[in-house]
């Protein structure tokens, strides 16, 4: 057997062989695996050393399993003993891809621009800044008083659900072109797959430096200077909160399968900043709204936020701006899954007409 990682957002563990049997040892925490396994056995079994983190998430979500490194489907896995589970898949062509998250790396994001650059409604800006690009999908032509609809998605590369999410909005707007004209007469929507297609490549869960460090990157959003993805990201939705044309401000975000369900949430207080009872009430409802019929799904406002610096708590306290983020669960949902919370979430944005409240009025 040969273990290669050698492809795009490729990721090793340390592991080892014995006979028809191969162990990744995944700890600490949810360690992420995306290899390829050639001239393996028929009958593959696999030993996956696991903390109480990695344990739960891959319990509810399984391992993932392609042949062609593009359609991945989940494996369950079982528990024999403490610190170990077990998965066993069928390999007909002697080679299989495993991985802990559904990729999604460049190799997805080119195949987006590829099959939808021929769209005449969606547009892409490639922004760029300090040797770093990231493209965003513009649809919809400004006007009058139009609210602007903003999807960021990948500000922590492996949790690829949200992408996968994103990428479903996308493809959604350009494949249905009644939806998305009645959708677009009444705003402008912006989605960005990807944040950092660099970070995606690389080991770290949320974003590589320059200098190959991994952060915490989509807590850079207070920061002085972000990175160049979240400064160039930043700058866009400041722009709109300035002209007050902010409709829905939605990172995307996936806690893979460490619940059970997807989560769109927000916060009541930032800083010096404290959502009236009106606004408070306005953003329960948005959510509901914006929920309804996505599978697995429920909402939540907090008090405030867990984590300082995240787009959320930047945005109400600097400019005292309604934002929301989604968790998005990968136990019993997969790519049918992302894309329906991808359509459901669009259906429901037409449904909801008031945006005023998401930006203080003066
Ligand atoms: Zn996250």
């Amino acid at each position: 057997m040969e273990i290669l990682h050698h492809f795009d957002s490729g990721v090793v563990q340390p592991f080892e062989i014995s006979g028809d049997r191969i162990t990744f040892d995944l700890r600490p925490g949810q360690r992420i695996l995306n290899v390829l396994i050639r001239n393996a056995p028929e009958r593959l079994a696999m030993d996956l050393l696991v903390d109480e983190n990695g344990e739960k998430f891959l319990l509810n979500q399984g391992l993932l399993v392609s042949e062609d490194g593009e359609t991945f489907r989940s494996v369950p896995v079982e528990k024999p003993q403490e610190g170990m589970l077990r998965a066993s898949v069928s390999v007909p062509g002697g080679q299989v891809r495993l991985a802990t998250r559904y990729p999604y790396g460049r190799d997805a994001l080119d195949r987006l621009l590829c099959d939808t650059h021929r769209v005449p409604y969606a547009n892409v800006r490639l922004f760029g800044r300090g040797h770093r690009r990231v493209p965003i999908f513009d649809f919809g032509e400004d006007g009058e008083g139009k609210p602007h609809h903003i999807f960021i998605a990948g500000e922590d590369t492996w949790e690829t659900a949200g992408c996968w999410v994103a990428d479903g909005l996308v493809r959604t707007l350009c494949s249905d072109r009644p939806f998305a004209d009645a959708l677009l007469e009444r705003g402008v929507i912006h989605v960005a797959p990807l944040a950092s297609p660099y970070s995606a490549t690389m080991p770290s869960a949320s974003y590589t430096t320059l200098e190959g460090k991994g952060i915490y990157g989509a807590a850079t959003w207070g920061d002085e200077a972000p990175p160049p993805e979240y400064a160039l990201l930043r700058e866009e939705v400041v722009r709109i909160i300035r002209e007050k044309r902010l409709g829905l401000m939605l990172t995307i975000h996936s806690w893979q399968g460490s619940h059970e369900v997807s989560e769109v949430g927000t916060i009541r207080r930032a800083g010096e900043n404290t959502l009236t009872e009106s606004r408070s009430e306005w953003a329960t409802a948005t959510m509901e709204t914006l929920m309804r019929n996505v599978p697995q799904s429920q909402h939540r406002i907090s008090e405030r936020i867990w984590h300082s610096g995240l787009a959320r708590d930047y945005l109400l306290d600097k400019h005292n701006a309604i934002t929301f983020r989604i968790e998005v669960t990968t136990a019993g949902l997969g790519p049918d899954g992302f894309r329906l919370t991808a359509q459901r979430m669009l259906d429901n944005l037409g449904r909801i007409t008031d945006w005023a409240p998401a930006c203080a009025s003066a």
